[in-house]
């Protein structure tokens, strides 16, 4: 088979520069190598950095209409190629079309807030702050900008930062996951089409070479990274000690909490949909589901005959639900937590080893069934670390205030999700809980465009979530203007009155 060679994206145009180093890209239900990545050099960063630099000068200066138009157009280019950017996503990461087709709607929604950046960026207007004297503020870009994004969104979580970015005037270098490269490319050519200059958006690929290089570059002046909680917390004390701004998403460990009035039949669908969708590779899946009791037993039960029919094979089979993990060694990393939780004493009720795999030439592929876990406990591996694959555990709790306890001692604090049929137990939850989005009968609560997606605690290092107004103040300084003109009616004078009553 013929394997494709994927290269950095500069100046408009593929740019292959030293690549003296290379990954392999797999299709993950085949097991096979389609591709191979090259991995930049501290040389072709700096060539990224140099011409974002340039286009910076001039793009800065480009009218909001111009940039709106451009938007626009980049909008009806991703509408209309959807799907080809869809069976890219699967074929190198492995979800479902349907799913790879969601990631890129909400990755469009995104660039439909950033169409309204004439209004986004308004600033404010006070007149005869003192006599003859106005003051007013204006909000600018920063430059060049970095993005460096995880595997399991290859297309919506760089759309989270580089519509709003490259609206407000900035440049983007964004460094995609080495495991799932294409669909940055595939974007870069389709802003080419709509019209935006050569150097205003660039991809270089790679590795820690390469983001060790952007995190140090005095020409980048900000980092949004999106990855696990280690390589965050590394990216935001790397990058804010180089004098950047930084805001660094991490992993998560997502609680669902059911109430015993909650409609089950409903609990268990939004479990196993969140629980197993994309295989359990997204960072709001739930992976922790709390049964308050006495609703554990049927509860459990329910989402055992869901998984029973849950049809998993390849993302680019139409009826396929649950696609591969993304490599081998994140497939086998996931199983080995199969045998640590049945050896730590929780109950293993469905072992994702033994769910059939349905599609031609899979034997290869990186596969793992819906696994499902009952009776567990903090303390356990499967509870404490983010396992992030299809395995799903049961805590149960006496109690409301015992399950907002649990939850709230996580150390993670991205999403989570409340199942109940009390409005007063809903809205107290939302007022206790201690996690950045919360869904109230809603398993995944991605904010949409206008509001902003971010987690707490070791889920989020910065202090400013993803997209909405937090993304536009993100990447903006503010400045404020204080002005007074001499007026030519008044003998050049400025009325003759004091300018500080
Ligand atoms: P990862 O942390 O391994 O990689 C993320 C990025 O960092 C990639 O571009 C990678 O090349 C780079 N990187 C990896 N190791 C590095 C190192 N040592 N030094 C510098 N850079 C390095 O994450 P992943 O496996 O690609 O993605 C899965 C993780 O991302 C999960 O933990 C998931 O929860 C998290 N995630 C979080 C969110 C969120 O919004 N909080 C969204 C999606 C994914």
């Amino acid at each position: 088979m013929t394997r494709r060679h994927i290269t950095h994206w500069i100046s408009g145009q593929t740019w292959t520069g030293t690549a003296e180093r290379h990954g392999d890209v797999y299709d993950p239900s085949t097991g096979q190598v389609t591709g191979r990545v090259d991995f930049a050099s501290v040389a072709d960063v700096d060539h990224a950095v140099v011409t974002a630099t340039t286009a910076f000068k001039q793009w800065r200066s480009v009218s909001l209409a111009k940039r709106t138009q451009i938007l626009f157009a980049f909008r009806e280019l991703l509408n209309a190629k959807r799907d080809e950017l869809a069976a890219i996503i699967v074929s190198e990461h492995g979800k479902v079309h349907s799913d790879a087709l969601g990631e890129i709607a909400r990755g469009i929604e995104v660039v439909e807030y950033a169409c309204g950046i004439p209004h986004l960026l308004r600033g404010g207007f006070t007149e005869q702050a003192s006599t003859g004297v106005d003051v007013y503020s204006i909000r600018q870009p920063l430059g060049p900008v970095a993005v460096i994004s995880p595997f399991n969104f290859p297309a919506m979580v760089p759309m989270w930062f580089f519509p709003i970015a490259i609206a407000a005037g900035n440049t983007v270098v964004l460094k995609p996951s080495e495991k799932a490269p294409s669909a940055a490319n595939f974007l870069a050519d389709l802003w080419k089409q709509a019209g935006l200059p050569d150097g205003v958006f660039s991809v270089v690929h790679g590795d820690k070479v390469a983001v060790d290089r952007l995190l140090e570059h005095p020409g980048i002046k900000s980092v949004s990274f999106v990855g696990s909680t280690p390589i965050a917390r590394y990216v935001y004390e790397t990058g804010t000690r180089h004098g950047k701004r930084v805001q660094a998403l991490g992993g998560a460990k997502n609680h669902m909490l059911v109430l015993p009035d909650a409609d089950l039949d409903l609990a268990a669908d939004a479990a196993v949909n969140a629980g197993f969708g994309a295989a359990g590779e997204r960072c709001m899946a739930i992976s922790v589901l709390v049964a308050v009791d006495p609703v554990g037993d049927e509860l459990v039960e329910k989402i055992e005959q869901r998984i029973a029919t849950l049809k998993v094979g390849p993302g680019c089979n139409g009826d396929s639900e649950m696609g591969p993990l993304v490599t081998g060694a994140h497939r086998d990393k996931v199983t080995s937590y199969l045998d640590a939780g049945a050896a730590e004493g929780a109950n293993l009720v469905v072992d994702g080893r033994k769910h059939p795999i349905s599609g031609e030439g899979t034997d290869e592929g990186f596969w793992l069934g819906p696994t499902l876990f009952d009776q567990v406990e903090p303390g356990m591996s499967i509870y404490g670390d983010e396992i992030f694959g299809p395995v799903l555990s049961v805590v149960r709790v006496s109690s409301y205030d015992e399950g907002l306890d649990l939850i709230n001692a996580n150390p993670y604090g991205n999403g989570t999700a409340i199942f109940t049929n009390d409005g007063g137990a809903a809205r107290r939850f939302q007022n206790e809980v201690e996690v950045g989005m919360v869904g109230i009968n809603v398993p995944i609560p991605v904010p949409v465009s206008y509001y902003s997606f971010g987690g707490w605690k070791a889920s989020l290092f910065g202090d400013s979530h993803a997209y909405g107004e937090e993304g536009v103040k993100f990447f903006t300084r503010g400045k404020a203007v204080t002005q007074r003109w001499l007026d030519p009616s008044h003998g050049g004078l400025n009325l003759g009155f004091p300018t500080n009553d």
